[in-house]
């Protein structure tokens, strides 16, 4: 819920002695599945790099905190924790409407920290450019993927060869530089400092949990890649988890050892994971059903009935639920990956996840 800029600016609890310009509102912070909800914390549109040092230096001189907030896309506390009151101490400032801007830079693209991923996936995408790796869901922050190590699945198959520029592991492993709001001990004041790759003090912003401010990112990007995706759901656990002296064709060891990118989602109380492959195919295999959109698996962003009354009921603390929902989840993605056609697709990763 959004209390009017007006309302807010005059309103007792307001944050005190703000910078000239700076014009924060009321805001519910709610999380992506709803439980971390926090009453109407103080809440700003950050406009540049230079505002969030402003008020970072505002809040020092003050006792208030500044966090950054993307999409709000996760599970964690990591932003606010639940229930905090509408009385801390803390401005969240959203970099989503105004630091969302990206360009191309060589083969690496240089983003500010708002941007969503799947604006950037599409500009270095319009640009015949790929990461290897991103998170299944595009409606997330590059900084917030960073701040968690936000990954999807890139390790090189057996014997692949590596594309000129190209580069494995989780996105903050393309991290070129990156520039950070920091401490500044000579003149006693926060300030922007720009890391680079090289540099050993860029180490803790790769990985910061929220507990510093990237302002900007340069990450390197590959040439685009073509993509078959295949997926399972009727291979158990113990052959996926086998021994070593006991793996075979369907362990999880010589899948990767085979293409390099598997995914698995293991539901709980069941034994067949689904199982997503992701194999690097210039050609379209004949069987292969083409696709060029993303987002391939629309039942699992739209869970159908009973699936969300059941999650529902396991997060409102029914445990109980839990067997249900887990069989009746494994049930639909079933079903739907063979309804859907889903099963074996072929395509370029034109955006986040063609998973
Ligand atoms: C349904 C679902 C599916 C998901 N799938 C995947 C997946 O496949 N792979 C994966 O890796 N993750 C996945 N995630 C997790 C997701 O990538 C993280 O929760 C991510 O942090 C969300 O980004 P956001 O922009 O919404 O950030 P927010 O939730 O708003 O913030 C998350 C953290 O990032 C910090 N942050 C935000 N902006 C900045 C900044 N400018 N500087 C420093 N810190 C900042 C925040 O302070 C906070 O600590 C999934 C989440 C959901 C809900």
């Amino acid at each position: 819920m959004l209390v009017g800029y007006q309302s807010a600016a005059h309103a007792a609890d307001a944050p005190p002695s703000l910078p000239q310009g700076i014009r924060p509102y009321r805001e519910l912070y709610k999380n992506w599945d709803g439980a971390i909800v926090a009453a109407e914390l103080w809440s700003y549109d950050v406009r540049n790099a230079q505002e969030v040092v402003t008020l970072a230096n505002w809040a020092h001189a003050n006792g208030w905190t500044i966090r950054a907030r993307g999409y709000r896309h996760g599970w964690s506390p990591l932003t606010v924790a639940e229930g905090t009151p509408a009385t801390a101490k803390v401005l969240l400032l959203n970099t989503t409407k105004h630091m969302d801007s990206c360009y191309m830079h060589g083969t690496t693209v240089v983003a500010q920290a708002g941007i969503s991923m799947n604006s950037l996936v599409r500009h270095i995408a319009d640009r015949k450019h790929g990461f290897t790796n991103m998170p299944a869901p595009g409606d997330v922050t590059v900084a917030g993927v960073l701040a968690v190590n936000g990954h999807g699945t890139a390790l090189p198959a057996r014997g692949e060869k590596r594309q000129q520029c190209a580069t494995y592991g989780s996105l903050s492993n393309t991290v070129h530089a990156l520039t950070a709001v920091v401490w500044d001990e000579a003149s006693g004041k926060y300030t922007l400092k720009t890391f680079q790759r090289t540099d050993p003090e860029i180490g803790p912003f790769l990985t910061s949990m929220g507990r510093a401010f990237l302002t900007e990112v340069q990450l390197q990007t590959n040439p685009m890649e073509h993509y078959r995706c295949r997926t399972w759901t009727h291979i158990s656990v113990r052959d996926l988890f086998a021994a070593p002296e006991k793996a075979g064709y369907w362990s999880l060891s010589s899948m990767i050892d085979r293409v390099g990118r598997v995914g698995l989602i293991w539901y709980t109380f069941t034994d067949k994971p689904w199982i997503q492959q992701w194999e690097v195919a210039r050609r379209r295999p004949l069987v292969s059903r083409p696709t060029i959109t993303p987002y391939n698996f629309p039942f699992a962003d739209r869970l159908p009935s009973p699936v969300p009354e059941l999650l529902g009921q396991v997060v409102a603390g029914n445990q109980h639920i839990a067997p249900a929902f887990g069989k009746a989840v494994y049930a639909t993605t079933a079903t739907s990956l063979t309804t859907t056609l889903a099963r074996d697709m072929w395509a370029r990763p034109t955006t986040s996840s063609t998973s």
